[in-house]
């Protein structure tokens, strides 16, 4: 996509590009996020809920595994896999069907779990800068 690579350079500006992305999303795609603890993931999740019309708040859904925002068009399934054991804990959770949806699912730390990635995944890499981020794109 044309919108990589970039520096984002604060955390409101995070969410802004987050927006951004949300243009180009359409039912059924999947965004992995990669990188650190603290890279800015949720934020741009943030961005990308708010701009398809999700109301409420969003947070890592670090103990749930996944949080559902239904009132967003398309709706989005919020996955955070940083404190899953094995790849079996998402099949349990339904998985295959979430990828049968006509949802957008978004997966931060999905580099951990790389087998349970589809081709066509769209895969956002966050490196820490000085100041800032930086933000790359490529599609597995
Ligand atoms: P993650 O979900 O990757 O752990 P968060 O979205 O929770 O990261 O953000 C972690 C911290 O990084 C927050 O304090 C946030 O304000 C800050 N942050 C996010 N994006 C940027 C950015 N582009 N530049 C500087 N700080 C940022
Ligand atoms: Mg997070």
């Amino acid at each position: 996509q044309g919108l990589f690579p970039t520096e984002i350079l604060d955390p409101e500006a995070m969410k802004r590009f987050g927006a951004q992305i949300a243009n180009h999303l359409r039912p059924g795609d999947i965004v992995a996020l990669v990188g650190d603890l603290g890279a800015g993931k949720t934020h741009i999740t943030q961005g990308i809920c708010a701009a398809l019309g999700h109301q409420g708040e969003v947070t890592s859904p670090t103990f749930a595994l996944v949080n559902e925002y239904t009132d967003s068009t398309p709706p989005i399934m919020h996955f955070d896999l940083y404190r899953m054991e094995n790849a079996q804990e998402l099949l349990d959770i339904g998985w295959e069907d979430y990828l049968e949806r006509d949802a957008i699912l978004i997966v931060e730390w999905a580099d951990r779990f790389p087998e349970l990635i589809p081709e066509g995944t769209h895969c956002i890499h966050i490196e820490h800068l000085p100041q800032g981020r930086r933000l790359s794109y490529d599609r597995v």
